[in-house]
């Protein structure tokens, strides 16, 4: 295969693996520029980007690009001089994720920045959302609502927004608060009767970002306050956003006009991260400290913690005992610190793929022979394109592989019915149904 074959085939499982805003944004852009023994080298049409393509998709970029040259590539990105454009207006995300001084007073966390923050299945829809509503505030979605459990970044991607619109418009009027000071705020003001200082301050910030929303509910004076805020700020083309641990339809003692309110933006739930978001987001920790994770330790981490807030806290702990007890940072000192059972890897990436096709053929009563055959009927076809779905998305199987699994398809086919099934699993119930059945069977 051409280099350009190859990375064409590449690139179309990578916009797979990654959202749409994600994918056209950064990884279109590259080009396979050289492939030799030492390294494969990579073109970016935009420069500011290679920093983040490298820091964000490295991983992903070589397991995929691996999966098909079946070595150990050590990729090298570099500019692709000719095309650097004069008046480049790409992304907003070429910033430093430095201590921006009108950032640090309003509070927000300057590592919480969309550099340092991981994408996959879970979080995609939030991230795209986010990165959109930095770029173009008061004028996509508004309010945005971000919601989801404990730890899964709902905080980070929310500071995320304010850390770009503060770099692009130092101007602005924005504030971060959680839902509680907000509330604290509000009962203070009225017990010393300076509403209307606190009515001018709230009300004429052009972003507001209110964490926790949630801290609201049941307190009726502070919802009359915020409703009447939340109004202001959106009639003046200000930007809103919120974060709760649920919808707003399930937030108890929301009034209800809130409720509606906040139904009016546009909702988004951030999922618990599987274990390869966990691992990108504890190397992203771990670069940040400056520490060398070995890979190994990472993923034994990540296989035994599930909350994103508590792998940074473990691993925080493992790096002040071995500092204490003078001890490397090895597997023996991790397994120490989470004592127990310890579970090496997470279980999908022990199924065989012969196994998933054979519980695919069980589960609608095919044969392999028909599985692997060239009917057409929609009997035949879905179900194989189920397959090809658990194979790519759940198993990470490239796709050419997947082709031979199946009798020699081409690698388009897969594609295509790998995002038939990823479109039909947000529409329709019956193949939402199927996929949890076979996968409660395949995975346990
Ligand atoms: P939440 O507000 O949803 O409870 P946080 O935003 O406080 O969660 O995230 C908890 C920790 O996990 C933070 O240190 C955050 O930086 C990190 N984190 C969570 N998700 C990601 C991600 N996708 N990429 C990088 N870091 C993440
Ligand atoms: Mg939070």
């Amino acid at each position: 295969m051409d280099t350009q074959s190859l990375w064409q085939i590449v690139l179309a499982d990578l916009e797979l693996q990654i959202s749409k805003a994600v994918f056209k944004t950064f990884i279109s852009q590259t080009k396979l520029l050289e492939i030799n023994d030492q390294e494969v080298v990579i073109g970016c049409n935009q420069p500011m980007m290679i920093n983040l393509i490298e820091k964000r998709y490295y991983p992903l970029i070589k397991k995929v690009l691996d999966g098909y040259t079946k070595k150990d590539n050590r990729l090298v990105f570099k500019a692709i001089p000719s095309q650097m454009k004069k008046n480049f207006d790409g992304p907003l995300f070429q910033i430093k994720p430095s201590e921006n001084l009108s950032s640090s007073q309003i509070r927000l966390n300057p590592e919480y920045t969309f550099e340092n923050f991981a994408v996959s299945s879970s979080n995609q829809m939030a991230y795209a959302a986010a990165t959109a509503v930095a770029k173009t505030p008061g004028s996509s979605y508004n309010p945005l609502f971000l919601y989801g459990g404990v730890g899964v970044g709902k905080t980070h991607l929310m500071q995320a927004i304010g850390h770009v619109i503060i770099k692009n418009k130092p101007q602005a009027k924005l504030i971060y608060c959680t839902g509680e000071e907000f509330t604290n705020e509000i009962i203070e003001a009225i017990g010393n009767k300076i509403t209307v200082a606190f009515k001018k301050k709230y009300r004429r910030v052009n972003i507001l970002l209110i964490d926790d929303v949630q801290f609201l509910a049941g307190k009726n004076a502070v919802q009359e306050e915020f409703f009447h805020t939340f109004n202001a700020i959106q009639q003046s083309g200000g930007q809103i956003i919120l974060t709760s641990d649920k919808p707003p339809e399930e937030i108890n003692k929301l009034e209800e006009r809130l409720r509606s309110r906040f139904e009016g933006g546009l909702t988004i739930d951030i999922g618990p991260p599987d274990f390869e978001l966990r691992c990108a987001i504890l190397l992203i920790k771990t670069k940040q400290r400056g520490v060398e994770l070995p890979l190994d330790l990472v993923k034994l981490l990540s296989a035994n913690i599930e909350n994103p807030r508590k792998i940074e806290g473990v691993f925080i702990r493992v790096l002040t005992e071995s500092q204490i007890k003078g001890v490397p940072i090895d597997s023996e000192l991790i397994k120490n610190i989470l004592g127990k059972s310890i579970k090496e890897a997470p279980p999908k990436e022990r199924v065989k793929p012969e196994e998933a096709i054979n519980t695919v053929a069980s589960y609608f009563n095919l044969k392999l022979s028909q599985i692997k055959g060239n009917r057409r009927d929609r009997s035949y076809a879905r179900p194989r394109q189920i397959i090809y779905y658990l194979l790519r998305s759940e198993m990470n199987i490239p796709l050419v592989e997947i082709g031979n699994l199946l009798g020699g398809r081409d690698h388009t086919t897969i594609i295509h019915g790998v995002r038939k099934i990823a479109q039909l699993l947000s529409t329709d119930e019956g193949t939402r149904t199927d996929i949890m059945g076979i996968k409660n069977k395949l995975f346990g």
